[in-house]
């Protein structure tokens, strides 16, 4: 199976410390929650894998099956099959949804692929598209709008989750995919992942709600605090702290919070 290794990662932000020596390994097919309260890291890890070129890497690394990606940019990542979906996605305007998605496909089905060769054809693409949408419950006019354009919060995460079921990565951070969701769209959304990620993908699942992880049920459960993650468990541990929040956390380790 796929691993995707995250060892003793150091992250600056503008010269600021924020991860002080994150370890985690991820195997395909397994789902992860990772909790902490807010600004103890979570994203910044997601940023860090993912190759954001604002997250420096001061020490550790970054494997993927024993390859170090800790030095590649972004786009060579998503084509060795890591994905990430934002907590706030940029909008993209004058390029439709199914362009963007057919590029994005495309690079990552051919990674030798240059900038200029041909893209996965038209008809083959509209009609993986379609299907896909079918899949999600989604209007297919919904592809023709312009990436993040205008979209309502419930529509860049159903955006994000058709990028998730066009592109098959191999490993997906999803960050905070449910928030700003009324209670039906969590579960939809929740739904699409399941259906999409189930057992093909390893997902790493940033979340405040239970609704994911209840349709997603996490394997393992970590808690990052002050740049660390400073527990990690089973789902019981998502589940306690979902109910009792993170108090018993900072008690247990003053010297991170
Ligand atoms: P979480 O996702 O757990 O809420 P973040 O990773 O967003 O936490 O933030 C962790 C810390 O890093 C916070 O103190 C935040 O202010 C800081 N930080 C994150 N991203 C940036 C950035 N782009 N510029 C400056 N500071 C940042
Ligand atoms: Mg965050
Ligand atoms: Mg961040």
């Amino acid at each position: 199976t796929d691993v995707l290794k995250i060892e003793n990662l150091h992250v600056s932000v503008e010269d600021k410390p924020i991860l002080n020596g994150v370890n985690l390994e991820l195997k395909r097919g397994e789902t992860h929650a990772l909790m902490g309260p807010n600004g103890s890291g979570k994203s910044t890890l997601g940023f860090a894998v993912m190759g954001h070129p604002k997250y420096e890497v001061t020490e550790g690394r970054i494997l993927l099956n024993d390859v170090d990606v800790t030095e590649m940019e972004a786009d060579e990542r998503a084509r060795l099959g890591l994905f990430m979906a934002f907590q706030r996605p940029i909008a993209i305007p004058g390029v439709r949804l199914a362009d963007f998605l057919r590029h994005a496909t495309t690079n990552v089905r051919n990674p030798e692929r240059k900038e200029g060769e041909d893209l996965i054809p038209m008809r083959e693409f509209r009609k993986e598209i379609k299907e896909k949408m079918n899949q999600l419950q989604m209007d297919t006019e919904f592809a023709r709008r312009y990436v993040n354009d205008g979209f309502s919060g419930g529509e860049m995460k159903r955006a994000e989750i058709l990028q998730l079921a066009m592109l098959q990565p191999k490993f997906a951070i999803l960050d905070e995919t449910d928030s700003g969701l009324d209670a039906d769209a969590v579960r939809l959304a929740s739904q699409s992942i399941a259906q999409i990620g189930g057992e093909e993908m390893g997902l790493l699942i940033i979340t405040h709600h239970d609704k994911l992880l209840e349709h997603n049920p996490p394997s393992h459960a970590h808690v990052m605090l002050g740049g660390r993650i400073v527990e990690s468990g089973g789902v019981e541990l998502a589940h306690e702290l979902h109910s009792n929040g993170y108090e018993r956390i900072r008690k247990a380790y003053p010297e991170a919070a």
